[in-house]
């Protein structure tokens, strides 16, 4: 049985090779965050495009700011004023942050280290060549690369499109991944469930996460638990780049996603991974879709949606894989675990001082959605460790949508 770390090397080899070159449209930069960016932009001139004071002061040359000298104030420049008249000998110019600093000075003196009379300007302290002042060019040179195609947008990089006057930005379609639930239990979230049935809240949950993820879900509703319907429904699934199945993936006799999927002509990569919970997840290939067919508890299907499927959704979006955040906190209370496989448990890790401490919370097993809503990470037990004293580092993996 693979490890998670093998699997998802799985996934990620399988993903490469179904890869294909896929269509991009224009956006306009406020729809775009999240998106992939399907071109190179380059920087349209330099940045910044002229000597930029940093502080609120006088420009100076630095040779003449010697502690206790005095030089004669001879005008203002502000933020946006256009700056082409030299700064004259001996003298200093007020000046704003983000102003342009005029040519002949070298620095700016901040206005806390000086004094006014008038129109003389005392400086206490001597200054030093080009302090508060950042040179044209020096953050990037115009024609450079600003941001490389298969960048994911966010925010900072939303910022950099938005200096540059990338107003529209060309993005990779989103991967459209299809969500299909299964089982007889399972009802839509608006009908009132039977005494023995349960809402479907694995469709919602993984919408949300192939959402945040960066792909288009695409919901199909509930499939029973019967080959026909199963079939059907899995049919127009396979109309999309990537098909996300819950439940139906365990020993049971009414287990009937791997057979049905094979009868559609699909290959199996994997069909069980060494963890816990959501060790029956499958995945393979069916016609040109990615299949994953997920465990149906519903933490079960949370993490094994973003341990496994995340990274396709990346690579058929035209991004790399991105990593798993694994961080290291230190253990509050001492864990006790079957050894064997790699155990995720619900957690929450807290910063009281520099680093993190993680507390494993109560639950009562992958169905455990309440206790989900208190976590805001998975601790990772490794699956040759049983016992973990507290105070011990070890491994958390945060929830998709906490950092
Ligand atoms: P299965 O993987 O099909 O054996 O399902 C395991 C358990 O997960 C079921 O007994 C249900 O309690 C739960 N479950 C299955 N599908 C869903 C769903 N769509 N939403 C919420 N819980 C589900
Ligand atoms: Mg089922």
């Amino acid at each position: 049985m693979l490890s998670y770390l093998e699997a998802r090397a799985c996934v990620i080899e399988q993903t490469g090779k179904a890869a294909r070159k896929r269509a991009s449209l224009a956006k306009n930069l406020s729809d775009a965050l999240g998106d992939v960016l399907a071109q190179d932009i380059r920087n349209d001139r330099d940045y910044p495009p002229f000597d930029r004071s940093t502080r609120d002061g006088y420009a100076v040359r630095a040779a003449e700011a010697a502690a206790g000298a005095q030089l004669r104030c001879v005008g203002e420049i502000k933020a946006g004023d256009t700056v082409t008249q030299p700064l004259p000998a001996g003298a200093c110019i007020q000046i704003m942050t983000g102003a342009a600093v005029p040519p002949g000075a070298d620095a700016v003196v901040m206005i806390e280290f000086t004094e006014r009379a008038g129109n003389i300007v005392a400086f206490q302290r001597a200054a030093s060549a080009w302090q508060n002042v950042v040179k044209k060019g020096s953050e990037a040179r115009a024609g450079e690369l600003a941001l490389k195609s298969g960048v994911r947008l966010g925010f900072a990089e939303l910022a950099q499109a938005a200096q540059v006057g990338a107003a529209r930005v060309q993005c990779h379609q989103r991967p459209r991944v299809a969500i299909l639930s299964t089982g007889d239990e399972v009802v839509s979230i608006g009908e009132t469930p039977g005494p023995f049935h349960i809402r479907n809240s694995n469709s919602v949950s993984l919408a949300a996460q192939a959402r945040l993820a960066g792909g288009e879900p695409m919901p199909l509703g509930n499939a029973l638990d019967r080959a026909d319907d199963l079939g059907a429904k899995i049919e127009l699934g396979l109309k999309e780049d990537i098909l996300v199945l819950s439940g139906g993936v365990s020993m049971g006799k009414y287990d009937l996603v791997e057979s049905v999927l094979k009868s559609l002509g699909a290959e199996f990569y994997f069909d069980a991974v060494a963890i816990r919970p959501g060790k029956p997840a499958v995945f393979g290939r069916c016609r040109d879709t990615l299949v994953f067919g997920l465990p149906g508890n519903p933490v079960s299907t949370m993490i094994t949606f973003q341990l496994f499927v995340i990274p396709a959704i990346d690579i058929l979006g035209g991004a790399p894989p991105r990593q798993l955040p694994l961080l290291e906190a230190s253990l509050v209370k001492a864990l006790h675990e079957k050894p064997g496989l790699t155990h995720f448990l619900p957690a929450r890790f807290e910063w009281t001082g520099i680093s993190p401490e993680v507390k494993p919370l109560h639950w009562q097993g992958s169905g455990d959605i309440a206790a989900l809503t208190q976590a805001n990470c998975f601790l990772v037990v490794p699956a040759d460790r049983s016992d973990i004293p507290a105070g011990e580092k070890i491994s958390v993996l945060p929830r998709l949508d906490v950092i």
